[in-house]
């Protein structure tokens, strides 16, 4: 078996009217992420280094934004696919870590739902999933609430 790894990064625009839906969780905020899909971020982030471990391109070839059918998608329905992909591709998955930049709300007790949520659609023991977030420190796009933004990193055997 040789052990590979895939980073994801993505960010979202903070804005009214929207929900915050990060890792397939809705977190009660003033703000939610605009985009095509349901924009959860740190979903996104995470199919983008599955996809980067199994060598399969990246989240836009799978799911492009020009298609309808990706029009407020559920993100976590998405990540079901990438892993399907992933699978089909001869390759088992190890381990995801995350970070989360974002300035408010605390994600709090909301973790430990996120980390199950992800963990149940990636078919792993949340064990093998961890959620880490840090705020902006009031600087950049983070810090100001323009943006959220997410970093994964996924290990695969195969
Ligand atoms: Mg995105």
């Amino acid at each position: 078996m040789t052990v590979r790894a895939g980073i994801g990064y993505d960010s979202h625009r903070l804005v009214a009217g929207r929900s915050l839906v990060l890792g397939g969780v809705e977190l009660e905020s003033e703000l939610g992420l605009e985009g095509h899909s349901d924009a959860d971020v740190l979903t996104h982030a995470v199919i983008d280094a599955l996809l980067g471990a199994a060598g399969l391109g990246d989240i836009g070839i799978h799911f492009p934004d020009s298609d309808e059918r990706y029009r407020d998608a559920d993100s976590i329905e998405l990540l079901v696919v990438a892993v399907a992909l992933v699978r089909a591709a001869g390759y088992t998955i190890v381990h995801v870590d995350t970070t989360l930049a974002l300035e408010t709300p605390k994600l709090g007790g909301a973790r430990e739902r996120i980390r199950a949520r992800l963990a149940r659609a990636l078919a792993l023991n949340a064990s093998a999933v961890n959620v880490k977030a840090t705020t902006g420190e009031a600087i950049g796009f983070v810090g100001r609430r323009e943006g959220v933004a997410a970093l994964a990193i996924v290990t695969v055997d195969g």
